[in-house]
C-alpha cells in the first residue's frame, strides 16, 4: 500500500473572524506569536504552541448562553477553537457526560464527598472524542481533507470514526501490540490503520517524520494546539455540572499531560470570565508505576522528565517522552497537588473497585485514577473531607484483557435446581 501525498488547494491559515475567539498561536515559552495554522512548534525556541484568545470575544460567553447550547461539547464553542462554522463542525455529539456521585466508593475509601466525571459515555467511549470533535474541525477550518494520528488505542478509534462520519480520509498510526478491542473498534471505520513495529514513542516520533512530507492534520502533532484545546471542556462540564462552582480536589490520568494541563487552564478561564468563582483547587496526576516518567520527576522535586520505557496494562497512558510532562508538573505543584503511581495489579483493584461500588466499568486508566486515588488518601496527600471529582477517561469494554483471569463466573453448572444448590447459590 502506498500513501500518497494528498494536497488540498485551499489548506492555509485560519483568518480569524469576529466569531471565533482564537486569534493566534502562541510560544508557551518565549511568547512569540504565529498566525492560526497548522504548526505546533515555537521556531525560535522549539517549545509547544497553544491557541491566543481575544479576552473581549471570550468574556461574551456567560452561563446563560452555555445553558442555551446543545447537550455536548459544543455548548462550549465561544471557548474554543474552532467548530464556530456548523457546516465545518464535526461532531459525533461528544461531551455533556455525566458527572456521577459515588458515595458508595467515598464510604469506602472514608471521603465526604466523590464524583466519578465519566467520559466512557462518549460516543467512542472515551475522553478523546473531546479533542478529536475540535481537531477534525480545526482540520476543515484550515482546509484538509485527510485527518491522521498517532495513538495509543482510543485516539485511533476516535479519529477513525469521527473522520467516516464527517467524509475525511483518515490514516491511523498505532503500537502493534494494541488491545484487540481498540484494533478492532478502529479498523471496522474503513480508514487506512498502520500497525507500527514499535511503542508508542516510535509511532510518534514517526507521524512527525511524516507530517514533514504529507500535507494532512496529524491531529497530535501539527495541529495539536487546536487538538489539545478540546481537554478544556472536561473542566467546564465539572464546573458547570456542579452548579458552576469549582470542586476542591480532582484527580487526572496523565499520557501526554495534556489533559491534566487543560483542565486547570479551564478552571482559570472560568475564573478570570466571572463564570465561576475563583476558588482554591488542587489538581493530582495519576500514572501507572511501568510508565511514570512525570511522576517520578514529581517525587523527585526536578523540572524535567526523563524518558521512560513503558511497561504496563494501562496502554492508553503508555507514553514514555510526554510533550506536555513539564507543564503537568507546573500545574500540580502550582495548586498544591500531587502525583502518583501504581502497580499493575493495584490498576486491576482499581477497575473492580469503581465497578463493584458505583456500577461503572473503567478501562485501565480508569483503574490507574482511582487506585492512585487510594494511594493518595492513604499516603495523606489528598483530604478525605474536601470535594473530590476523579476522572475515568475510557470504557472497560475495550481492555478485557487484564481482568479475563479474574472477572470469571461465580460458578458454572447443570441447569438444574439441584446443582444450583449443591453450588451453595441460595439465599442460605
Ligand atoms: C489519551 C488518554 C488519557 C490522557 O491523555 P493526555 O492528554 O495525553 O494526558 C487518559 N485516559 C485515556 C483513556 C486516554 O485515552
Ligand atoms: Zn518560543
Amino acid at each position: 500500500m502506498t500513501l500518497a501525498p494528498e494536497r488540498s488547494a485551499q489548506s492555509g491559515p485560519i483568518t480569524s473572524d469576529d466569531t471565533n475567539p482564537a486569534v493566534a498561536l502562541s510560544c508557551r515559552h518565549c511568547g512569540a506569536t504565529y498566525p492560526l495554522a497548522p504548526t505546533h512548534v515555537c521556531v525560535e525556541c522549539f517549545a509547544p504552541l497553544e491557541i491566543a484568545y481575544d479576552e473581549d470575544r471570550l468574556r461574551r460567553v456567560t452561563r446563560e448562553s452555555i445553558e442555551a447550547g446543545p447537550l455536548n461539547l459544543w455548548r462550549y464553542v465561544g471557548l474554543l477553537p474552532a467548530g464556530h462554522d456548523p457546516a465545518r463542525r464535526v461532531s459525533l455529539g461528544a461531551g455533556f457526560t455525566p458527572l456521577r456521585p459515588a458515595p458508595r466508593l467515598a464510604a469506602e475509601l472514608g471521603m465526604r464527598k466523590l464524583w466519578v466525571k465519566d467520559d466512557s459515555a462518549n460516543p467512542t467511549h472515551s475522553f478523546k472524542d473531546r479533542v478529536v470533535s475540535v481537531a477534525l474541525s480545526a482540520a476543515r477550518d484550515l482546509g484538509f481533507t485527510t485527518v491522521a494520528c498517532a495513538s495509543t488505542g482510543n485516539l485511533a478509534h476516535s479519529v477513525a470514526a469521527h473522520a467516516a462520519h464527517a467524509g475525511l480520509r483518515s490514516i491511523v498510526l498505532v503500537p502493534h501490540d494494541l488491545e484487540a478491542g481498540k484494533t478492532v473498534s478502529t479498523a471496522v471505520y474503513g480508514g487506512t490503520l498502520v500497525a507500527i513495529q514499535g511503542n508508542y514513542d516510535d509511532v510518534n516520533r514517526l507521524c512527525s517524520e511524516l507530517a514533514g512530507e504529507y500535507e494532512w492534520a496529524f491531529v497530535n502533532v501539527n495541529v495539536r494546539p487546536f487538538y489539545a484545546e478540546g481537554s478544556k471542556t472536561l473542566g467546564y462540564e465539572v464546573a458547570e455540572q456542579l452548579g458552576w462552582r469549582l470542586p476542591a480536589q480532582v484527580v487526572i490520568p496523565i499520557a501526554s499531560g495534556s489533559l491534566l494541563t487543560k483542565v486547570d487552564k479551564a478552571f482559570r478561564e472560568l475564573g478570570r470570565l466571572g463564570l465561576v468563582e475563583e476558588t482554591p483547587y488542587r489538581v493530582f496526576g495519576a500514572q501507572a508505576a511501568g510508565c511514570n516518567p512525570v511522576a517520578a520527576a514529581f517525587a523527585r522535586g526536578v523540572d524535567t522528565v526523563a524518558p521512560v520505557r513503558p511497561s504496563t496494562i494501562a496502554k492508553s497512558l503508555s507514553i514514555g517522552n510526554p510533550a506536555d510532562g513539564p507543564y503537568a508538573l507546573d500545574v500540580v505543584r502550582r495548586t498544591g497537588g500531587s502525583i502518583t503511581d501504581v502497580t499493575d495489579d493495584e490498576i486491576v483493584d482499581g477497575m473492580k473497585l469503581l465497578a463493584r461500588t458505583e456500577g461503572v466499568f473503567a478501562e485501565t486508566a480508569g483503574g490507574v485514577t482511582v487506585a492512585c486515588l487510594r494511594r493518595l488518601l492513604r499516603e495523606g496527600l489528598l483530604d478525605p473531607a474536601e470535594e473530590t471529582v476523579v476522572y475515568n477517561t475510557g470504557d472497560g469494554l475495550k481492555t478485557l484483557d487484564p481482568l479475563v483471569e479474574t472477572a470469571v463466573p461465580t460458578a458454572t453448572i447443570k441447569a438444574s435446581l439441584s446443582a444450583f444448590e449443591a453450588a451453595g447459590l441460595g439465599d442460605d
